[in-house]
């Protein structure tokens, strides 16, 4: 809380990126590691468009179990070597507490979904890790809830933790989620840790991404998450809302353009 702390919580990466700081943050990469190929593909692409930090999850929360549910470990070493080959860093999706430690070797970033915003194992175990944390609004949390389970994670002493919003659950049908651009400047005032959005899972739809990202930036936000596939029509999650390489680009290049993205 800005009661015990006046001064944002800045995130040290390695490379030097920093999180929090004067510059902002665009996080890109598939919804999930599918292959070898298609990660290396992906990493290629952000690394010319100079992108710092590659997505793609591992271990997936599908709502179905019957659908593609990630690589696991094994996704993760594709990730790392992709994200290596080209000199990114990396974030994955850990689900179950008893893969924090495994991760470690893989992930720059630790992020726990939106479904495990209140898995407080997870949290407790997220927080004993010096690791940085990207720590996803739930699908119904209220601003309180979910700064108390980041609070899980700090009182455990990691205090390296990001917030991101990602889309609340409304009645509202023309987006995936509601995309809630107050608690932006709501959890920049409330708290110390830097905030994302992420325009993808929030709306669900790739025509009013730019809107969306710049609209989060003008708010405050420190970063931005974003889908980006080789080919999203064969991708094996999320496929209706994922940018191709070409699309990303032109997305990257008019949210840079818009002076917001710092
Ligand atoms: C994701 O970012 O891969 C994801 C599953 O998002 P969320 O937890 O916000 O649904
Ligand atoms: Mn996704």
């Amino acid at each position: 809380s800005r009661k015990t702390r006046k001064e944002d919580t800045l995130i040290l990466l390695p490379q030097d990126v920093v999180v929090g700081g004067n510059a902002s943050l665009m996080v890109a990469g598939p919804c999930s590691v599918e292959s070898e190929q298609q990660t290396r593909t992906v990493a290629a692409a952000l690394a010319k468009a100079g992108i710092k930090v590659m997505r793609g999850g591992a271990f997936k929360p599908r709502t179905s179990p019957y659908d593609f549910q990630g690589l696991g470990m094994d996704g993760l070493r594709i990730l790392r070597e992709a994200a290596d080959e080209y000199g990114l860093l990396t974030i994955s999706e850990i689900v179950d507490p008893a893969h924090i430690e495994p991760s470690l070797d893989y992930v720059d970033i630790i992020q726990i979904g939106a479904r495990n915003m209140q898995n407080f194992e997870l949290l407790k175990a997220a927080g004993e890790v010096n690791k940085p944390v990207l720590l996803k609004r739930g699908l119904a949390a209220t601003m309180e809830e979910f700064l108390h389970a980041a609070e899980y994670i700090l009182s455990r002493g990691n205090t390296q933790v990001m917030l991101i919003e990602r889309g609340i659950r409304t009645y509202e049908k023309w987006t995936r989620n509601t995309l809630d651009i107050s608690a932006v400047p709501i959890l920049k005032q409330e708290s110390h840790l830097p905030v994302l959005v992420d325009v993808t899972h929030s709306t669900g739809r790739k025509d009013i991404l730019v809107p969306c990202a710049k609209a989060a930036l003008a708010a405050g936000a420190d970063g931005i998450m974003v889908e980006v596939h080789p080919d999203p029509a064969t991708a094996l999650s999320d496929a209706a809302q994922q940018l191709n390489i070409d699309e990303f680009n032109t997305f990257f290049n008019d949210v840079k353009a818009s002076g917001l993205f710092r």
